[in-house]
């Protein structure tokens, strides 16, 4: 698979519960051996989009509307596409009366590996996910990143040729969501597709080719992450902390220097480092932090909301 190739398009699709709009007329596309990001907060309606490309989830019937997975519909063709992806849900559907190695031979059996293939393929998988020394453990003694991580080797079992990941690393700490990161990003360069949902900017920052943010069921903005903060918001950032700091830094504020207020704190936007400088010298430490742009911040500006709503 080279990444000219498209492997997954979505056109015009909308899913309805009730009288909302889970999902309000998407459409994008995700090129071969990359990794495509959608991106948001609580509700934005990123697993009900993922849903609908594995066919989980019907999309509504719309004669405009059109997902296509390696040329297959999913509304029709659900089984073709489950033979070339691997999919990991947002919940840990382990069996937990089984152990480690037990949950992957009972789940390869759908895909009719042969028997000592399989047994390779799990030990492969176990030391790719560092699992290796757990193959005996009992789930019910594997922390929340073993669990992720052995989900994750359950879905790579049959070899996908495209990765479905609905929040990977949510809930999990720094050192399992980089080892996570890896792994996605050593896969992506064997040529596998890579499709997932977050609401941590950082991680779409890290690894996502192309990311989508949405808000409400809708598309906000769509690009490389690095463009998006390049080209949608001034490239520096001054935080300030408190109530009383952000009083004093808005008294000091330049003419033309963009800025938020929040209950408690301030953010100031400028390109121009120096002018943010100056306005933090006024400051105590501790009241203050100086950094560079990111998504939150274009998530900010774009819909007057904040993207974090829970870590
Ligand atoms: P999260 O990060 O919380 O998973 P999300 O961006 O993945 O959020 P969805 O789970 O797709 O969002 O939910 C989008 C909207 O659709 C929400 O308002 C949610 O309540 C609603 N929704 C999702 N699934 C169903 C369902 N099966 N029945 C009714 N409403 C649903």
């Amino acid at each position: 698979m080279t990444n000219t190739d498209i492997v997954i398009t979505v056109k015009n699709v909308t899913k309805t519960y009730g009288g909302t709009k889970a999902v309000d007329d998407l459409g994008f596309s995700v090129q071969g051996a990359t990794c495509y990001g959608l991106l948001g907060p609580n509700g934005a309606g990123k697993t009900t989009m993922m849903k609908m490309i594995y066919g989980k989830s019907q999309r509504d019937v719309d004669r405009e509307s059109a997902i296509s997975v390696f040329g297959y519909d999913p509304r029709g063709d659900e089984l073709a596409i489950k033979y070339l992806s691997g999919v990991v849900p947002q919940d840990d559907n382990l069996d937990e009366e089984l152990n480690v190695e037990q949950n992957l031979r009972i789940f390869s059996r759908f895909y009719d590996i042969p028997r000592r293939e399989n047994k390779k393929r799990i030990e492969e998988l176990l030391g790719f996910m560092e699992l290796s020394e757990k193959h005996r453990s009992k789930i019910k003694a594997l922390s929340g990143g073993m669990k992720r991580r052995l989900v994750i080797a359950r879905a790579l079992l049959n070899r996908p040729k495209l990765l479905i990941l609905d929040e990977p690393t949510t809930g999990l700490d720094p050192q399992v969501r980089h080892l996570i990161w890896d792994r996605i990003r050593s896969l992506k360069k064997q040529g596998m597709t890579i499709l997932l949902t977050t609401h941590y900017m950082e991680e779409a920052f890290q690894i996502c080719d192309n990311v989508m943010i949405m808000d409400k069921g809708k598309r906000i903005i769509e690009g490389h992450p690095h463009a998006l903060v390049r080209d949608n918001i001034e490239a520096y950032v001054l935080d300030v902390i408190g109530n009383d700091a952000a009083e004093k830094a808005l008294r000091k504020v330049p003419e033309g220097m963009r800025q938020d207020r929040t209950a408690d704190n301030a953010r100031l936007y400028d390109n121009d480092v120096n002018r943010l400088r100056s306005v933090a010298e006024i400051l105590k430490p501790g009241e203050f932090v100086l950094r560079q742009s990111n998504l939150e911040d274009v998530f900010l500006k774009t819909t007057g909301r904040q993207l974090h709503a829970r870590q």
